[in-house]
């Protein structure tokens, strides 16, 4: 078991990951506000965190992933009423097409996705016990945290008081103590179709408890790891963490981990912007090896600048690793090999280093190809495994050459955007009785049955 460091955003150092439980790792990772379909930008912390799980199950580790499911929020009410819709049904609807769509990355499923409408009784509870020791108040059905009660408030996000914008607007600035203050329940207002009872009132609970509920409850604190993108630092990790530490007396997590933004253009990616391209968009156009390859390509703490251009050459990377899978046998490496499968591994301990893991098994292959004899594939399906990418060394068995070149034929022309020339050959394809599936583990080929 490798000693693995990571980046604490909370101490701005690299921190040894120590389990609180022997190899038990709790990750919990902020997932999506349930309001539209999710962007490839919000696929980014889906993929590096999940991909940091198999990781550390590799190293020996035990991780439990946490991805919550945020269905209430205003978001969704401002999404939902000019559309004339239910916000529950909206949020069932995109929630399910989360899975949908973050399903075809085929990296599996978190182990917990607790959504916040099911954990309404412990929010509750956790924003009583705020009450209780005097770091939050009630006003006219709303409840406030108190942020000046917490001295240690502004840690995580380094920033002081006076630079703290909790984002909240007008809303409810006329009932807080404090400008700074920030909701932890809202009393239901007329326009807003859902509600769930509570000692000081009707209503529903803000983003940020609802977080700190979920990710005590699964996992308990402090929890090992903490991620999502850096632009939750502030106000919602902020607000996370002081709002456990003052019910609880200790810290919600031991490391603080936030990847980069994906960029379209200047700006980030982001609604908000208007630049965003959907996931399944482009899942349909480069296919999911492709896109893990160009995430992996950056480090989880850089900005990455998307564009289709970067994605083909990621799908281009992606067929030179299945052209030397092919020129590889099944079984046992060469131990010559081996110091650079130890290279990858090490990369990433080492703050999860990805390129240079890439860089590694790039220097794996071309060690291989120079061997005189038959090579043995174990080491580069066991790191091609960790990004979850062993499916580039599945051959197609049972279908003829011919069938294969054509397949190829067709993922070359998908990946150059000639989708006329694959949809002609995936026809072709099927009048010899294959059918081409792009499914989970790539592209697969499938005899269309009688
Ligand atoms: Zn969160």
């Amino acid at each position: 078991m490798r000693t693995v460091r990571l980046h604490d955003t909370y101490s701005g150092a690299l921190k040894e990951l120590r389990p609180r439980d022997g190899r038990k790792v709790g990750i919990y990772a902020c997932g999506p506000t349930v309001y539209g379909r999710i962007h490839v930008g919000n696929a980014r912390p889906f993929v590096v965190f999940s991909l940091l799980a198999r990781f550390l199950a590799h190293e020996g580790y035990e991780p439990t992933l946490v991805a919550n499911i945020t269905d209430i929020n205003d978001k969704i009410y401002d999404a939902a009423r000019p559309a004339g819709r239910r916000s529950d049904e909206l949020a069932a609807e995109m929630t399910a097409a989360y899975i949908e769509d973050t399903d075809r990355l085929g990296l599996g499923r978190p182990d917990h996705e607790p959504k916040a409408t099911l954990m309404v009784g412990e929010i509750v509870a956790l924003i009583g016990e705020l009450i209780e020791r005097g770091h939050a108040y009630a006003v006219e059905g709303d409840v406030y945290f108190r942020v000046r009660s917490l001295p240690e408030y502004g840690a995580l996000s380094h920033r002081d008081l006076e630079q703290m914008d909790q984002g909240e607007g007008v809303e409810g600035a006329a009932l807080k103590e404090d400008p700074l203050d920030f909701a932890l329940w809202k009393a239901q207002k007329p326009m807003e179709d859902t509600a769930w009872d509570a000692p000081w009132g009707r209503g529903r609970p803000g983003w940020h408890i609802e977080c700190s509920a979920m990710a005590e409850e699964t996992l308990g604190a402090p929890l090992e790891i903490h991620g999502g993108g850096v632009d939750l630092i502030f106000p919602h990790h902020e607000n996370e963490a002081a709002q456990t530490l003052a019910a609880r007396g200790r810290p919600l997590a031991q490391i603080w981990m936030h990847n980069g933004m994906l960029q379209l253009g200047t700006e980030k990616m982001a609604k908000s912007v208007g630049n965003i391209r959907g996931l399944r968009e482009v899942l349909d156009e480069a296919g999911r090896d492709a896109l893990i390859w160009f995430f992996c390509e950056g480090h989880y703490r850089q900005p990455i600048a998307f564009s289709s251009e970067r994605l083909e050459d990621a799908a281009r990377r992606v067929e030179r690793i299945r052209d030397a899978g092919r020129r590889l046998v099944p079984g046992d490496s060469p131990e010559d090999l081996a110091p650079l499968r130890e290279a990858f591994f090490d990369a990433l301990a080492d703050d999860f280093n990805t390129p240079r893991a890439l860089a590694a098994m790039a220097d794996w292959i071309r060690e291989a190809n120079r061997a005189g004899g038959p090579v043995g594939d174990s080491q580069l399906r066991e790191m091609l495994g960790v990004l979850g990418l062993e499916n580039l060394l599945e051959r197609d068995a049972g279908a003829p050459a011919e069938v294969v070149d054509l397949a190829e034929r067709r993922a070359a022309a998908r990946s150059q955007r000639d989708f006329a020339e694959a949809d002609r050959l995936r026809d072709e394809l099927r009048a010899r009785g294959w059918e081409v599936r792009d499914g989970a583990a790539g592209q697969e080929l499938v005899p269309i049955g009688p």
